[in-house]
């Protein structure tokens, strides 16, 4: 697996999952077009980092879509603490898109998230930094277990502060070509249903 991974939560994070099993570490500010290139050799991308990572995030997406690799990201953004869902090319469960745009649609508090997003785009040091060792156990658990790809487009949001844990789904956007595909024969489906989650159970077993 290949782990891209973003501060010393992500660091962390990366640690424990890779804990026995073969992966490949990245640092978010390496080079995003050959973080990117590594995707089509691994079976399966994990991104863990200590705040949002929107571009990259974007482009892993288009990588994962591309070579019809599952992807899963372990995200602190404020006091939240998302991790998953797991994004299955061709699985019609929901991509990075679809989760950003339900995000959106939830929060009343556009332009602040808007200016954040900037904020963050513009200054790559910025962000909360820190962080304890069970936020990073907890990450790895789920992450490991959304990776595992039981429950594709599940996914958890964990309150840092109050330590409450929201579980939910990932409804993809109806308008969502990739997510909505218009042939119902479409490959990538068979291809992650047949061929991924058994090798993912092998790989995180
Ligand atoms: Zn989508």
């Amino acid at each position: 697996m290949l782990i891209i991974t973003g501060g010393s939560f992500g660091a962390d994070v990366a640690r424990r999952i890779a804990r026995g099993r073969e992966a490949t570490l990245r640092h978010v500010d390496e080079p995003a077009e050959e973080t990117y290139a590594l995707v089509a050799r691994h079976e399966l991308v994990l991104l863990a980092v200590w705040r949002p990572y929107i571009e990259l995030a974007r482009g892993i997406d288009e990588a994962c879509f591309a070579h019809g690799r599952p992807w899963a990201a372990a995200e602190v953004s404020g006091t939240t603490l998302t991790c998953g869902p797991l994004f299955a090319p061709g699985s019609g469960k929901g991509c990075y898109n679809c989760l950003l745009a339900r995000a959106d649609a939830r929060q009343r508090s556009g332009d602040r998230t808007r200016a954040l997003r900037q904020a963050y785009a513009a200054d790559p040091a910025l962000g909360p930094g820190g962080h304890s060792g069970p936020m990073a156990a907890i990450a790895a658990a789920a992450l490991a277990e959304t990776a595992a790809g039981e429950a594709t487009g599940r996914f958890r949001k964990i309150d840092l502060l109050t330590g409450s844990v929201l579980e939910t789904e990932l409804i993809p956007r109806h308008d969502c070509a990739r997510c909505r595909p218009p042939s119902a024969d479409y490959v990538p489906t068979s291809r992650f249903i047949d061929t991924m989650v058994p090798q993912l159970e092998r790989i995180l077993a």
